[in-house]
Order: C-alpha cells, then sequence, then structure tokens
C-alpha cells in the first residue's frame, strides 16, 4: 500500500482516504462519494480494529463481509480497496499508541475505557499506509471527528479531515452496521435515539438556550421507548466538547443507548 501511495503521489495525484470497518452502508458509500470529489484516487480501508474494542464488547460478533464490501467501495467509486489483516497491523512486538486527551474524556470515552486511543492508533497507521491528502470521517462519530482533527492538527500530519453529514433511515434512524443486530421490536426502540434528538432539536428551534431543559426533552423523549438504556445524554461545545448551561455556540446534542445488547449512537449539532 505504502509503495502505491508514493507512485501515485509523485505523479502529484490527490489521494483521498474513507476509511471503514467494513458492513458497508449507504452512509459509509456516502463518504466515499465526497471523496471521489477531492483526489484522484479513493483508498476504501475495511479493518475492524482490535484496539478500539473493550474486552467485554463485540469485536467477535461484528459483522464482516469483505468481498461484498470491496464491491459496494468499487461501485460507489474506490479505486484502492485497503483489507489488512490483524496481524499485518499489530505484530506480536507491536507497542505504539496515540493518544488524544482531553477531548477523549467526555461521551464515549467515559465508558469506552481505551476506546479512542484505538481509534487514533489505527487511523494514525492508515494514515501512514495510505499517504492520504484529504481523509473523509462521518459526523456519525462526532467525537471521533473531533479527535481525529486534534491528532492531526497536533501531531502535524498535514491531512485535510472533512466531515460527512449523518446518512439516517426515512424514518430518522442513522444507518450503522451494528443496526443489522436489531430483532424488529428493538429496530422499533431505536428509533428513540434519534426522535430524542428531534425532540432537543425542536425546542433549541423554538428559542430555547438552556441546556438542562433541552436535556430533559430529549430523555424525557427517549425514556418512552422500551428495551432502550440509555448510556448518556449530554449537550456539549460542538468544538471543545466541554460543558455549557446555555448554549450561545454550536452544541451537540449526543447519545449513546443500548437496544437490547446493542449499543447505538447518534447526535445532532444545534445551532450551526
Ligand atoms: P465504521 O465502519 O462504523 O467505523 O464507520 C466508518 C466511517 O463511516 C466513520 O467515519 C463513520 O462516522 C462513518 N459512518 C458510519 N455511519 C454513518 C452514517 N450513518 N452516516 C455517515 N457516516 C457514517
Amino acid at each position: 500500500m505504502r509503495r502505491r501511495a508514493d507512485a501515485l503521489r509523485v505523479t502529484g495525484d490527490r489521494i483521498a482516504v474513507v476509511p471503514t470497518m467494513g458492513a458497508l452502508h449507504a452512509g459509509h458509500l456516502s463518504l466515499i462519494r465526497i471523496a471521489a470529489e477531492q483526489a484522484d484516487h479513493i483508498v476504501a480501508t475495511i479493518f475492524v480494529n482490535p484496539t478500539q474494542f473493550g474486552p467485554a464488547e463485540d469485536l467477535d460478533t461484528y459483522p464482516r463481509r469483505n468481498k461484498e464490501d470491496v464491491a459496494a467501495a468499487e461501485a460507489a467509486g474506490a479505486t484502492i480497496a485497503f483489507c489488512p489483516s490483524s496481524d499485518e497491523m499489530y505484530s506480536d512486538s507491536y507497542q505504539t499508541y496515540v493518544e488524544v486527551r482531553e477531548l477523549t474524556r467526555p461521551l464515549c470515552g467515559a465508558t469506552r475505557a481505551g476506546h479512542f486511543a484505538g481509534v487514533t492508533t489505527v487511523v494514525a497507521k492508515l494514515f501512514g499506509c495510505t499517504k492520504p491528502h484529504v481523509a473523509i470521517f462521518g459526523e456519525k462519530d462526532y467525537q471521533q471527528l473531533v479527535v481525529i482533527r486534534q491528532m492531526v492538527h497536533d501531531l502535524d500530519f498535514g491531512i485535510e479531515i472533512i466531515g460527512a453529514p449523518i446518512v439516517r433511515e426515512e424514518d430518522g434512524l442513522a444507518l450503522s452496521s451494528r443496526n443489522t443486530h436489531l430483532s424488529a421490536k428493538e429496530r422499533n426502540s431505536a428509533l428513540g435515539l434519534s426522535r430524542a434528538l428531534e425532540a432537543g432539536g425542536q425546542l433549541f428551534a423554538a428559542g430555547e438556550r438552556r441546556v438542562q431543559t433541552l436535556l430533559d426533552a430529549a430523555r424525557t423523549e427517549l425514556a418512552k421507548y422500551e428495551r432502550v438504556r440509555p448510556d448518556y445524554v449530554e449537550l456539549l461545545d460542538a468544538v471543545t466538547l466541554k460543558s455549557v448551561e446555555t448554549v450561545e455556540d454550536p452544541a451537540v446534542l449526543a447519545i449513546a443507548a443500548f437496544v437490547g445488547e446493542t449499543r447505538l449512537i447518534d447526535n445532532c449539532v444545534l445551532g450551526r
């Protein structure tokens, strides 16, 4: 991959990378399409990264279907599919981790110890392999996007990071590879996340700026759905991910919740 990237770069062509864990859906494919507008060569990486899963998490059951994924990525405009194995990425002697500090403390960082160190480490490695000029990440994983922007800035990677809008089902459910785990009843309950975001968003649109009131609206809506166990419902400054009491600058309303055994996340940015 590095040799190929070097050969492309010397011609002056631009490389875009779209990192994914596979089980590609329309959300991933929208990222590839955005990448295709940005560069001459589009690398889709498909790698279920073990270092970003906790010991009690779903690494073993995470959906894997490489063959279909490569075909779907190419149909959406990817020119290279990079699908390394775990052994290639992490040798027995592996010992280097990249850690972003403040931004990884709230939200998913609070309950998924080590998750973001795994993410930043693998993304740094994927950047090292694919040598992109630009990389596309979805706002679906909002905290991941701001953490990666910070890493790229702090470590002088010189790679442009583009955030892409969340792709949703018609009824509002954010597309996720993990949605395939949901039973029919759970699929219905999963709607609670986007509905709770809408409840907060509507109140904000009506002029409400008090964070507590906006959170109450979102939490009350989420509580209406059976089989949903919230991990967090938070409203934080969209840039710093720090707590605020009133929304004066753009703020991210973010939810993580278990629907049955499946942990889902969703968010919307208020005031931008
Ligand atoms: P994943 O395979 O879940 O690690 O996701 C790979 C990339 O696709 C990440 O940048 C995600 O934020 C992005 N992504 C996942 N779901 C969606 C979605 N519904 N809409 C837009 N981007 C998404």
